[in-house]
């Protein structure tokens, strides 16, 4: 995610969150069947995710009635149980209709508003495999939660991003980072309209009055990363000079001038990407692209292989591109494992910010050098960036000082270890944290970090500036 300037305390106070509670279950045992517990375990969110199973594959089949700015839906999720199940939770904030788990219709309740508690009639076997079929209706933008409104959209146009919660608003999950799942979108709007989601554009099919979209993401994707966008777009599609193909699309909402500048702020990404492998190694997924919403939003997100953005204008364009494709393998390819480690995300993808634009400085360590020394208010110290609790999550210093510490990390262990570093990290792993970060970068530098990653991600002050703490 990348708030934009200047409206970074307007989306801070989106996030002023009260976390809620899950209620206190049993946890699953192997000896008999137990109900799966209703969070993850992630500290910040406990109500996000679930326990007891593992999803492969979600099938989401929602029509997008703009004018009422509704859905309805069904979605089949693909689970693996991870215990012997007697019942387990699902994560959704719009009405239910009916639950069917392997086909035959299943007990469920709401124990909260954003639980779905199902109960199957037989009990599933740790191991099997199993499907649920969830159908719904209703009107996301009418939704609050946890102290957010997570819904973007008005009659003409609809947007589902947000970070870390915008799947409960449009299909039921397990919504947590640490399960992923491949995915089927399939979005019916009215005819003459256009729906976009992740990946590549399967079939599209019209009927009388609706057309049908059928996006596939082939490679696995947390449920946040999930997305799609209903409305007036105007596409594009092309390949890249590796061949890569991309899907880029503008809404028609704006004036024919926006669009073409729009347009061009999307075509950048070939030419970021090139950047970002040279650093980085081959981009993870098999297709690319991006989309540009006429909607109010005050930041861009790094929706798996085709980040949405709000319309910029003329500047810190290369910036928000390469921010967002960063974040394809900084959190995209390799997620946090709980929330807590959002530096890992953040700071790494405002780091190659720095390295694709420059941000107006001879080098990345001058930069360093001017935002370590400046002796303004403008970089808070006080917040502990490696854990910056659930409501600072997005605050500016996890990205200011994100990309810091990134840079210090290099000056300490030098750039040849630094670029083994990064390319390491992003290959062959599908989860992480700040931990196993710092754990990647002690076996490649043979060194110890730990006053390193402690003065920068952990105090709740300026580090001292040493040749330890990467001064120079
Ligand atoms: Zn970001």
């Amino acid at each position: 995610m990348s708030p934009l300037r200047g409206t970074a305390a307007a989306l801070a106070g989106v996030l002023l969150l009260t976390v809620g509670a899950a209620a206190a279950e049993p946890v699953a045992q192997r000896s008999s069947p137990a109900p799966g517990l209703p969070g993850a375990g992630d500290g910040y969110f406990p109500a996000d995710g679930n326990g007891g199973y593992d999803v492969v594959h979600y099938g989401i089949r929602n029509r997008m009635i703009l004018g009422q700015q509704r859905i309805v839906g069904a979605t089949t999720i693909t689970a693996r149980a991870t215990g012997d199940l007697s019942r387990f939770n699902l994560d959704f904030l719009l009405r239910v209709k009916s639950v069917k788990v392997n086909g035959t219709p299943a007990k469920f309740t709401r124990p909260g508003r954003h639980e779905l508690r199902v109960t199957p009639k037989q009990t599933i076997d740790k191991g099997r495999s199993f499907k649920v079929r969830v159908t719904y209706a209703g009107r996301p933008a009418g939704i609050g939660w946890a102290g957010e409104k997570s819904w973007i959209g008005n009659r003409e146009e609809a947007v589902a991003m947000g970070e870390p919660h915008i799947a409960a608003y449009w299909f039921p999950s397990n919504d947590h980072p640490s399960d992923k799942a491949k995915f089927d979108i399939r979005i019916e709007v009215r005819k003459g309209l256009q729906a976009i989601a992740n990946g590549r554009l399967v079939s599209r099919r019209a009927g009388k009055k609706m057309s049908t979209w059928h996006w596939r993401a082939d490679e696995p994707m947390a449920t946040y990363l999930a997305f799609f966008a209903a409305g007036r777009y105007k596409i594009e599609r092309g390949r890249t000079r590796d061949g890569l193909p991309w899907i880029n699309a503008v809404s028609r909402e704006f004036g024919p001038t926006r669009q073409r500048r729009a347009m061009r702020f999307l075509r950048m990404t070939p030419r970021v990407l090139r950047q970002l492998e040279s650093w980085l190694g081959d981009y993870p997924f098999s297709t690319t692209g991006g989309l540009v919403t006429s909607l109010d939003v005050a930041f861009a997100l790094e929706n798996q292989t085709r980040p949405t953005y709000p319309f910029v204008g003329g500047r810190g364009q290369t910036s928000l591109v390469a921010h967002e494709l960063a974040h394809q393998w900084f959190g995209d390819k390799v997620a946090v494992k709980n929330w807590r480690d959002i530096w890992v995300n953040e700071g790494l993808a405002s780091y190659m910010e720095l390295l694709t634009d420059g941000w107006g400085f001879r080098s990345p360590a001058a930069w360093l050098r001017h935002a370590w020394g400046a002796s303004s208010g403008s970089v808070d110290w006080r917040l502990r960036i490696g854990d910056p609790g659930p409501a600072r999550l997005f605050a500016p210093e996890v990205y200011e000082r994100g990309a810091m510490a990134a840079q210090a990390l290099r000056n300490r262990i030098g750039t040849p270890d630094f670029k083994r570093l990064l390319r390491s990290w992003v290959t062959g792993r599908t989860h992480g944290s700040n931990a196993d970060f710092k754990a990647l970068a002690e076996e490649i530098s043979a060194e110890d970090l730990g006053s390193f990653f402690n003065a920068w991600l952990y105090t709740g002050k300026r580090p001292a500036r040493t040749a330890e703490n990467g001064y120079k």
